[in-house]
């Protein structure tokens, strides 16, 4: 680890604290962004049905989902069937990539906010364990760990809702092409691959390691591109170690 990792640590608490909804969840439409950061249920939409996508898309299908719809109320959802829900899905302007999947993923997330959480989705997380979170969107036909980890820290980062602190130091970042290549190039992480990412930010924030995620991912899409970075205007040009 660097001498100057916790100047570091500091730099990306505070840059991500200033992060904005619209930035953690872009979308093609900017309503649409708005729309999955004040929904819980577009929301969770959203994570159950993220397979393989551009995060603009994934994160716009909800609001084509109400506009097609005309509503996003899961009791109304929850009363269509396979069949009807297939159909929506193929009118949508944008659709999921496994769009064969998509219908029973819908029906499952529903049926639990229905059935188990009297209609509001942010039931799924109040007053739970990060782990039963995560067990409730594993039992979703086709969310997978990695999707259920992604969803957990979005409702803590996301969402601010407080999970227990010995929850958060459980709570990794979404190693992806952004974070793991910000990390290296930062001096924090040895090598660019996931596991040298999550290794590093469990050293750098062991709290919670995942509340870096969102500063990591913004500075690579803003600042620290894959070829020609911004170093210049970057925000961490300061404490950078620059291993371009
Ligand atoms: S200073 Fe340059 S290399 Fe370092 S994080 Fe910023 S853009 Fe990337």
């Amino acid at each position: 680890m660097l001498n100057n990792s916790s100047e570091i640590a500091q730099q990306l608490l505070a840059f991500g604290k200033t992060i904005l909804g619209e930035v953690l969840f872009p979308t093609v439409i900017p309503e649409a962004s708005g729309l999955v950061a004040t929904d819980p249920y577009a929301f969770t939409i959203a994570v159950c049905l993220n397979r393989g996508m551009k995060t603009e898309i994934i994160w716009t299908i909800p609001y084509d989902i109400q506009q097609e719809l005309g509503h996003l109320n899961p009791k109304l959802i929850y009363r269509m069937s396979l069949k009807e829900l297939g159909s929506l899905f193929s009118r949508l302007p944008r659709r999921p990539r496994y769009i064969n999947d998509a219908p029973r993923t819908l029906q499952e997330l529903t049926r639990i906010v229905v059935e188990e959480c009297d209609g509001d989705a942010a039931n799924i997380w109040k007053g739970k364990r990060a782990a039963e979170v995560n067990r409730t969107f594993i039992s979703i036909h086709g969310v997978g760990t990695g999707i259920a980890n992604m969803g957990v820290l979005l409702i803590a980062t996301g969402f601010g809702v407080p999970f227990s602190n010995s929850d958060r130091k459980h709570m990794d970042i979404k190693p992806d092409a952004h974070t793991k290549r910000v990390l290296y190039r930062l001096g924090i992480s040895e090598e660019e691959t996931e596991e040298a990412a999550i290794t590093a930010t469990r050293m750098l924030h062991p709290e919670f390691p995942g509340e870096l995620d969102g500063a990591l991912w913004e500075i690579g899409r803003e600042w620290c591109f894959a070829s020609n970075p911004d170093c210049a205007n970057c925000i961490m040009r300061s404490s950078c170690s620059r291993r371009l």
